[in-house]
């Protein structure tokens, strides 16, 4: 497997957290390469329009804004490398090794800012409709649903919270829930059942998502799981919010995560993992805030730890150094 050692940093992951830490890192003249993974810009990228992140007065398309981010880090000369997934990687030796489906890199630092993913109920309906309809981010897309008729599907906070958010903006929220009973802590359920838009359908799971790019979502089949009866609920939207996992199947072993498998940060205003010269920041360490501009912030608190680590070890030194003579300069 093709061996490379070409840069001083390897950044996994390629939404606001990692393309904000391979702008500051790339513009200190730090060799970065990002590894973009199976979905170049992150869950951006299955957004439509973003009106929340600063600057963009007139909102801006998710896919463009994270074109845009990755533009301004090339600018600088941050190396982007699609589609090459992170399959294993070495933190109990340095430099670091970090594997992908081809290639073998070795660098002395890493940042880890691979997100996390919103969990989907694994409809092809409702993959077909998401952001036609379908959504996981009531932040985001409530604006949307003004004055229209919304389901939100789940039991726990994020879907009482979620359903409590969305009443700002549509005239009734539906939730939907699998169980009898609700998982959300008392307060949250106490907040949604005391709000008079939000009506409770329980034991029944959604079975297919009815609607067209054009139109948007029309209808769900919901299915009652005791009477095993099937009806079609006439809605205009869907929000999925039964939970997120962060992406750290690679890290498993290799660094400390929390138990829903969270990178744990272990210094307070840090984004130092466990193992020195490994940072990590965006969704894959937050599980309240998940939002882009919290990601790009995280982002360049990561790439300022790295760059401070760098030269505080002596690294970068060395790196500027012809071949050969950095053994001469030592930690
Ligand atoms: P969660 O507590 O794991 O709840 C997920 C919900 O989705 C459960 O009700 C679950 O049903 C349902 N669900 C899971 N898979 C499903 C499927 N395939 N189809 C239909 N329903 C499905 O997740 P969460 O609500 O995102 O909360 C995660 C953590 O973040 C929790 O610790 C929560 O307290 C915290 N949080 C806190 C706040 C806040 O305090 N403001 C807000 C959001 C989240 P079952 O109940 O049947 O398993």
């Amino acid at each position: 497997m093709e061996r490379i050692t070409d840069y001083q940093v390897i950044i996994i992951g390629s939404g606001p957290a990692g393309c904000t830490a391979a702008l500051y890192l790339s513009r200190a003249n730090i060799k970065v390469l990002v590894l973009e993974g199976m979905q170049p810009g992150g869950q951006l990228t299955i957004t439509t329009e973003v009106e929340n992140y600063p600057g963009f007065p007139e909102g801006i398309l998710g896919p463009k804004l994270m074109e845009e981010m990755r533009k301004q880090a090339e600018r600088f000369g941050a190396t982007f490398s699609a589609l090459e997934p992170v399959e294993h990687v070495r933190f109990t030796t340095h430099p670091f090794e970090v594997q992908t489906d081809s290639k073998l890199y070795e660098a002395p630092a890493v940042i880890v800012a691979s997100g996390a993913s919103a969990k989907q109920i694994g409809l092809p309906s409702e993959q077909a409709l998401l952001g036609f309809g379908v959504s996981s981010c009531a932040t985001c897309d409530g604006f949307f649903f003004k004055g229209k008729e919304i389901v939100v599907v789940g039991g726990g906070d994020s879907a009482m919270e979620e359903a409590t958010f969305l009443t700002k903006f549509a005239t009734k929220v539906t939730v939907v829930h699998r169980r009898e009973e609700l998982r959300a802590s008392k307060i949250m359920q106490d907040r949604a059942r005391n709000n008079p838009k939000i009506e409770f359908i329980f034991n029944t799971t959604v079975d297919e998502v009815i609607g067209a790019k054009e139109t948007g979502v029309t209808a769900l089949k919901l299915r009652n799981l005791v009477t095993n009866e099937i009806t079609d609920f006439a809605t205009q939207g869907l929000f999925v919010a039964i939970g997120h996992t962060p992406n750290t199947a690679p890290y498993v072993g290799q660094l400390e995560l929390d138990q829903a498998g969270y990178i744990c940060l272990p210094y307070r205003n840090s984004t130092v993992t466990n193992i020195q010269g490994v940072f990590a920041c965006g969704d894959v360490v937050d599980h309240i805030y998940r939002q882009a501009i919290t990601a790009a912030g995280s982002g360049c608190m990561a790439a300022l730890d790295c760059e401070r680590w760098l030269t505080h070890e002596r690294i970068t030194e060395r790196w500027d150094l012809p071949k050969g003579e950095e053994e001469r300069v030592g930690p």
